[in-house]
């Protein structure tokens, strides 16, 4: 059950949206207060400084024991889409420094735009060459093509890109079967695990990538901090000039405070995970079971189920234990998202938004066999650790709200895939 200590984020309201962003943890905000009285910058040379450095690098030694990572692989940032922009721009420029043939970039179309932009921007002003891997149905990537892509040109290739879990339909990669093949032909592998960490399990070293992104908010950190682990054997190019600070790959004076609030959110997020795995586990196939008897609103993504027998998968092996997204043919994600906002309910639209209206979700015309209409229809619901047995009732009334014509055949979410989606 979700601890006492922490209060439901805006009052009454049911907050179905912890992918967006989740509250702050009671103990991250105690470290950040109590840092952020130190007056030193790390850097210096003084009592002071030095104090300061070392609650910074014992803040660096607790996220990489929580993520697998030697600390010197820890590189802070100030969030997600920096770790990202470092990770592509800094591994694309070094790869294309030591040899100037190396362009492609291999990736799905399902990643996040903060590696999507980053590679398109790479490819209208640096000459990258991106190479769209399909990913399937529930949005997998296809590691034959992956091989595939891998092997038809691997000396021209600067690096691949897979994320760890997709932030729309909570898709889980084989990221470390993607990264064996990746090396197995000379290319580094950059991950986004930015909705991965404290959700799954996530181990750096286990993994075989060269770097990987983390978001401190998504963790119950403040906003404003995240890391980038950088394989220790793995060289980047820095976006970021000045200083020199994290080891010369991302200058600027590092917030000992956030550094320590991130540390102690990913220190708890990471040691609560398994119990938090199993219990949202729980609540999201209520939803999914729910899902799966209406008629007019279709899952998407994949079941923690095996995709051939229909035998049921511990939460967390092929979905986000919290994640559940639907498409509402016919319907709109905005107005979709204003009907549930009217209810009470934070949702989320699941895609980017340009001018407050949601863009048709490129992860969703990404999947073989949906439609545009279907990219235009979508809804996300995330569940977190404040997330409660009456939200997940208040959700599901909600979904009833829209399409009140049972099935007579509902099926449940630890069969093998439902008729609906068979059909799509
Ligand atoms: N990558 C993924 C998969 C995300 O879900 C997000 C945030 O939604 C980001 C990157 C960006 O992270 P941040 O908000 O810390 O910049």
């Amino acid at each position: 059950m979700p601890s006492a200590a922490i209060p439901r984020p805006l009052g009454e309201r049911v907050h179905l949206d912890h992918a967006a962003t989740t509250a702050v943890r009671p103990s991250a905000l105690a470290a950040l207060a109590e840092a952020a009285a130190l007056p030193g910058n790390p850097a210096s040379l003084h009592a002071s400084g030095r104090r300061a450095k070392l609650v910074l690098e014992q803040a660096r030694e607790a996220v990489a024991v929580a993520l697998g990572a030697h600390p010197s692989e820890v590189v802070l940032t100030s969030g997600g889409t920096e770790a990202d922009n470092l990770a592509v721009q800094g591994l694309f420029r070094a790869r294309r420094t030591a040899d100037p043939q190396r362009l492609r970039i291999v990736l799905t179309g399902a990643e996040h735009h903060a590696v999507l932009d980053a590679v398109d921007w790479l490819g209208a002003h640096e000459g990258a060459e991106p190479v769209i891997v399909p990913v399937d149905a529930d949005g997998v990537v296809d590691l034959v093509a992956w091989e595939a892509a891998l092997a038809a040109a691997p000396e021209s290739t600067a690096l691949a890109a897979l994320m760890w879990a997709n932030n729309e339909i909570g898709t889980v990669q084989p990221v470390a079967e993607a990264a064996r093949i990746a090396a197995a032909h000379g290319v580094p592998l950059h991950t986004d695990a930015v909705q991965a960490v404290g959700a799954v399990p996530v181990d750096f070293a286990a993994s075989g990538a060269a770097t990987l992104a983390v978001s401190g908010h998504k963790a119950g950190a403040p906003v404003g901090v995240g890391a980038l682990l950088v394989r220790r054997d793995v060289a980047l190019t820095p976006v970021v000039h000045g200083g020199g600070q994290e080891r010369r790959l991302r200058s600027g004076t590092v917030s000992v405070a956030l550094a320590a609030a991130l540390a102690a959110a990913l220190a708890e997020a990471v040691a609560e995970q398994p119990a938090e795995a199993v219990r949202l586990g729980v609540l999201r196939d209520r939803v999914i079971d729910a899902v799966d008897a209406l008629e007019a609103v279709v899952l998407t993504g994949p079941r923690d189920a095996d995709p051939t027998t229909g035998a049921p998968l511990p939460p967390g092996t092929r979905r986000l234990p919290g994640n559940v997204h639907v498409t509402v043919p016919g319907r709109t994600a905005d107005a979709l998202l204003f009907t549930f906002d009217t209810a009470g309910l934070d949702t989320s639209s699941g895609s980017a938004c340009t001018a407050g209206v949601a863009e048709p979700s490129h992860v969703v015309a990404a999947l073989p066999g949906r439609t545009e209409a279907d990219a235009r229809a979508t809804q996300r619901f995330t569940l977190g650790r404040t997330s409660t047995p009456a939200d997940v009732d208040a959700l599901i009334a909600a979904l009833r709200g829209l399409a009140p014509a049972p099935r007579r055949d509902a099926p449940t979410t630890k069969g093998a895939p439902t008729t609906k989606e068979e059909s799509r």
